[in-house]
């Protein structure tokens, strides 16, 4: 039993059979809680099937397949040559160590029941940017834009969209993200919010949905006040809009 946002960059939550004691959607392992609920979710570029496979205790394979619909991402082509990536060797030995401690932040698996939530909006304003985009220069892809883009203008307080763990909170602005936070909903689900101008958390605190988190703000590489919202499952990069309802 399963339910959810069927589609690429979306997920489902669904009730595992009785007697489960291994569940898997593809090739990653699934989470269950006490009863038997788990999450799982689509990366942006997902397959269009997929299969949730439940290994039971007396020994029984239930498998169920997964129709994962394709969307149609804004896809933009323009006739300019990709511009030469040029990270100097300076950047990346101040660069490496900021993906690595996200990369901490995303995979350490807090103990957390904010998946299982509706999630939020963390602020509402004009969307200026989404998730999936993508320019392709001269027939080379550029990387896809990984999150969405809210600009309420500098200042305004961000929330989180659910419940969670922080697992970072960058008090030193990182060189691309700025001032960063990562909040871990649980069973491999987390999100982070970029360039905001004030941090109001810590690393290891709990946060409950709605709880202020900072202020939007343009710290990092941006062109403007803006939070950027990235949402991930284990490996996968989700689409924050099949998370939340119509801004109100
Ligand atoms: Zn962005």
């Amino acid at each position: 039993m399963f339910d959810g946002a069927l589609t690429q960059g979306g997920w489902l939550r669904g009730q595992a059979p009785d007697g489960t004691v291994s569940a898997r959607l593809g090739e990653q392992e699934l989470a269950l809680d006490e009863q038997g609920r788990f999450f799982a979710a689509f990366d942006r570029d997902a397959k269009n099937t997929s299969e949730l496979v439940a290994s039971l205790a007396d020994g029984r394979t239930v498998r169920s397949p997964v129709g994962v619909s394709p969307r149609d991402w804004d896809i933009e082509h323009i006739n300019v040559a990709r511009r030469p990536s040029g990270a100097s060797e300076a950047f990346m030995r101040r660069r490496q160590p900021e993906l690595d401690a996200i990369w901490d932040a995303r995979t350490a698996n807090s103990p957390s029941d904010g998946w299982q939530q509706d999630f939020i909006w963390p602020v509402t304003g004009r969307i200026s940017g989404r998730f999936g985009s993508q320019r392709v220069y001269r027939g080379e892809p550029g990387s896809y834009h990984s999150g969405l883009d809210i600009a309420p203008g500098a200042g305004t307080p961000f929330v989180a969209p659910a419940d969670g763990v922080v697992t970072l909170a960058a008090r030193d602005e990182f060189s691309l993200e700025g001032h960063l936070i990562i909040v871990d909903h649980g069973a491999g689900l987390n999100s982070a919010f970029l360039h905001a101008s004030q941090i109001f958390v810590t690393e290891g605190q709990q946060v409950r949905q709605g709880e202020r988190l900072g202020l939007v703000g343009a710290t990092g590489r941006t062109t403007g006040p803006h939070l950027h919202w990235s949402i991930k499952w284990h490996l996968s990069r989700l689409d924050p809009l099949l998370f939340v309802g119509p801004m109100p």
